[in-house]
This record gives C-alpha cells, structure tokens and sequence, in this order.
C-alpha cells in the first residue's frame, strides 16, 4: 500500500509516516514546511519506501505513480500558528481538502481527514459525542481554524455523496508527544519548556478550563485503525482522562522537579471551557482505546525534551 501523508513533516505526520513505514507501506510525504520541520522526518529520508515532496497542498501538486490512501493532516494545528496563518489555515482547510479529496478520487483511494475537536467549538455539552453540532463563533478569531475544519468535513462528506469516495473523519483532541516544537506554543509543550528552563509557567485565564490529553502512539495507533477501516466517521480519538490546565502545571512541576513558578496571563478569546470525548465510537467501530496514562506519556515528552537543551534555549529566547 502506497500512502500519501500531507502534513507529514509535522509533529502527528512524521509520527504517522514512521508508523505506516514500521509496518510496511510506501509513504509519499508532502509538506510545506510552514509549521513543521525537516529534523521530523531526517531519519526517513534513506527509507527506500520514503519519498518527501516540497510542496503546498492548496496549489496544484505533480503526484506520479500510484496512490492507495491519503492521510490529510496539513493544517496549522497550534492556536499561535494558526492565528497568525488565518489566510492560509483557510486555504488548506478548503483548497487543500479539495485538492487532496480530487486525488483520492482520480485513485480510488481510502482518504483520512485529520478533523479537530475544535469542531466542537465551546461545547455546550460535556462530554463530546460525535452526535453534537458543537457551539463555533463563525467570526472570532479561532473561525479560521474551527471552520476551516468544519468545511473540511463537509466536503469530505459531498465528495463521499456526490463521488463515492472512501472517506474517513476523525476529530482529534488535544494529542502530545515527542517533536511538539518548543516554541509552539501549545499548553504541553510550553509547560514543558518552561519547566526545564526555570522560566514561570504561563497559565491562560484561572487555569480551570479542561483538556483531555492524549499520547502520540496512542493517537497514531487510531489514525492507522481508521485508515484501515472502511467507516466514515466522525470518529473522536482522545484520551478521556480530563484535567484542567492547573493541575496540568502542577503535574509537570511534579514530573520534572521544576522550582519554576506559575504565572496568570489573560485568557485568549473564545478559548473552550471544557474538552472530553467519548470514544464509544472508536471503541465499537475500531477497537481503538487509549493505553498510555498522562503521567506516562508526559515523563516520556519531559525526557524527550531534556534530550535537547539547545532547542529549549531556542525556546526560552523566544
Ligand atoms: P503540525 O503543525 O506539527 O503539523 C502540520 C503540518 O502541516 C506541518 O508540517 C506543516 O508544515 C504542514 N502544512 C501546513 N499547511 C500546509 C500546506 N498548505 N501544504 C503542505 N503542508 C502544510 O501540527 P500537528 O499537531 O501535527 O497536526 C496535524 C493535523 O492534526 C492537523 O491537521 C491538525 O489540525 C490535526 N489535529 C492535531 C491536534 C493535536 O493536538 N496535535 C488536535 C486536533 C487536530
Ligand atoms: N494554555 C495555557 N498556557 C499556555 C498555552 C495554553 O494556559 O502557555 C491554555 C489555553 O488557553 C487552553 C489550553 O491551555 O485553555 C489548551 O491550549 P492549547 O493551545 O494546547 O490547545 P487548544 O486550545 O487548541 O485546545
């Protein structure tokens, strides 16, 4: 199976092109680049079944041979990324989904969409079943992302419709991990670094806002589940073990025997209040569960991160 990833040379995607190649597939990984790095992927790029294309997937791309599945994870994922991207987290969330739906068509191909519990918006109910709507201001400054992946899905769903294309959805919450960069700016990552260089954590609002964090190999086993299925989703893939970002910080003061202090910052527009899935659907329909616990998972990110001091004094003089 040949597999083309998009966003593969970010955090999740170089995650999910290590995974596809682990197991024997071809990957053909494209990415621009503009929020991910080519440190992501510098181990794959002897892998005889690796191929890296330069390219932007809003703009018209030379694909050549051919293609069993595309993976569509090419989108800023970070709050600062794509806040400052609104343009361009549009373009791929629409262009970009188009562009990539039109080659799994020409192929035949199963397509993953790499949706976000960002669909959700401020949830007025808790936990987050698929069935839920979700509560999105169209024009805060978070739409750019939230409705970008709204689109996302409903044209993934018309091209299924209309065109009869393989689609699979699945709406990821909050996922973490080794190659997060430093400087992201995301909640795990920036306490992280934080932490390791003695510099305050920084805690948006009062720090009583929830997330549920889930591991990279965790999420990555789910991506591979759904690429594998023939659903349609949406499908949730998070973990479901909610906590709120206070007792986040205190977690990862405790893990990395940080003496930092925690400072409070505005909290930033429309931020949700509160984030938990329910699996039951990848659970029935995937046989998909979470197996890494938080603390696990963060010990695992804390030592990947004390592995590279240099990046994290990149972080701190950012
Ligand atoms: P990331 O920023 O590390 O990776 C995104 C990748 O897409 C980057 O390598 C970037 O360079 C690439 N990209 C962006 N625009 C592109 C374009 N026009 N053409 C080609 N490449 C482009 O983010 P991530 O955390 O790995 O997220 C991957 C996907 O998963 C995204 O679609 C994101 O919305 C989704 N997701 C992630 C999370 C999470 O917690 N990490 C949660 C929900 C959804
Ligand atoms: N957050 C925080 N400090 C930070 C970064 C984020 O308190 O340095 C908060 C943010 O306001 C949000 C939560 O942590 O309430 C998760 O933020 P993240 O950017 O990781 O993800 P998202 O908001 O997309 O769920």
């Amino acid at each position: 199976m040949r597999v083309a990833v998009t966003g593969g040379g970010g955090f999740l995607g170089s995650h999910l092109c290590e995974a596809l190649l682990r197991r024997g597939n071809a990957v053909m990984c494209l990415d621009d680049f503009s929020t991910g790095q080519p440190q992501n992927i510098a181990h794959l790029r002897d892998h005889p079944a690796f191929e890296f294309i330069r390219a932007d997937v809003t703009e018209p791309v030379d694909v050549r041979g051919r293609v069993d599945a595309v993976a569509h994870l090419a989108s800023p994922a970070s709050p600062p990324d794509y806040l400052r991207r609104p343009l361009q987290t549009l373009a791929v969330g629409s262009r970009g989904t188009e562009r990539m739906l039109r080659l799994a068509e020409r192929h035949g191909a199963r397509f993953l969409l790499a949706s976000t519990s960002e669909v959700y918006g401020d949830p007025l109910t808790h936990p987050q079943s698929e069935e839920y709507w979700g509560n999105v201001n169209p024009v805060g400054p978070r739409s750019v992302y939230d409705e970008a992946k709204r689109y996302a899905e409903a044209v993934s769903f018309a091209y299924r419709r209309s065109l009869g294309v393989n689609v699979g959805v699945v709406r990821i919450f909050n996922t973490y991990g080794p190659r997060m960069r430093p400087h992201d700016g995301r909640v795990v990552s920036s306490f992280i670094t934080q932490a390791l260089s003695g510099e305050p954590l920084t805690i948006y609002g009062d720090g009583k806002q929830t997330r549920s964090f889930c591991y990279v190999d965790d999420l990555v086993r789910g991506l591979l589940a759904m690429l594998d299925s023939d659903e349609t989703g949406p499908v949730n893939l998070g973990n479901p073990q909610e906590r709120t970002v206070g007792e986040l910080a205190e977690l990862v003061l405790r893990l990395t025997g940080s003496t930092s202090e925690v400072q409070y910052h505005p909290l930033p527009t429309d931020d949700p209040t509160r984030r938990r899935p329910v699996i039951t659907r990848a659970r029935e329909l995937l046989g998909w569960d979470p197996e890494v616990d938080v603390e696990e998972g963060l010990l695992r990110t804390v030592d990947w991160f004390s592995s590279r001091p240099q990046d994290l004094a990149t972080a701190a003089a950012a």
